[in-house]
């Protein structure tokens, strides 16, 4: 398991993420526990529904995202690597997130209630894929993270100051 870093000026998750180049086995550890570390995250009572590398302290483009999470019967976590966003609607959606590597705060974030997609497979083929409503919030989310954004950039700063305040961030 993982350390997850934490804390919104943490060099490493404000810093963009490098391409994988390489699809070995040593990535394939990687996801494996990065996953392990998402639904298992040390000294939180939460599971995570997604994690990015630069969260485990490793800064390349890797994410896992939880699809379908609001079905719990048939949730699926999907790995994507070197993700790209082909299209974004224009459409938002404005909905409460929170974040493994910022315990305690949530704040409502306006997205793309739908885009496009695409990203290499551990084998290192390309797929591509239309997500709507939380997976679509889920790959942004997570999708931030590889370009060294956390989801309070997109609070209000009275927001910001409540959750300073509150000892969350
Ligand atoms: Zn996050």
């Amino acid at each position: 398991m993982l350390t997850i870093l934490t804390g919104k000026d943490n060099k490493i998750l404000r810093t963009p993420a490098s391409k994988v180049l390489h699809f070995d086995q040593t990535l394939e550890d990687t996801v494996e526990m990065m996953i392990d570390t998402m639904l298992n995250p040390e000294g939180q009572d939460v599971t995570g529904i997604g994690i990015a590398a630069p969260q485990v302290g490793i800064s390349k483009q890797i994410i896992v995202v939880t699809l379908n999470v609001n079905h719990k019967k048939d949730p699926k976590v999907l790995v994507m690597i070197n993700p790209e966003i082909i299209e974004a609607s224009s459409t938002l959606s404005n909905y409460e997130e929170g974040c493994l590597s910022l315990p305690g705060a949530y704040g409502r974030v306006k997205r793309p209630a739908k885009v496009k997609i695409k990203w290499q497979n551990l084998d290192g083929n390309w797929c591509e894929k239309k997500l709507d409503k939380w997976d679509a919030r889920i790959f942004l989310h997570e999708y931030d993270h590889l370009v060294g954004k956390l989801f309070i950039d997109y609070l209000e700063s009275q927001e910001i100051a409540r959750l300073t305040k509150q000892g969350h961030l």
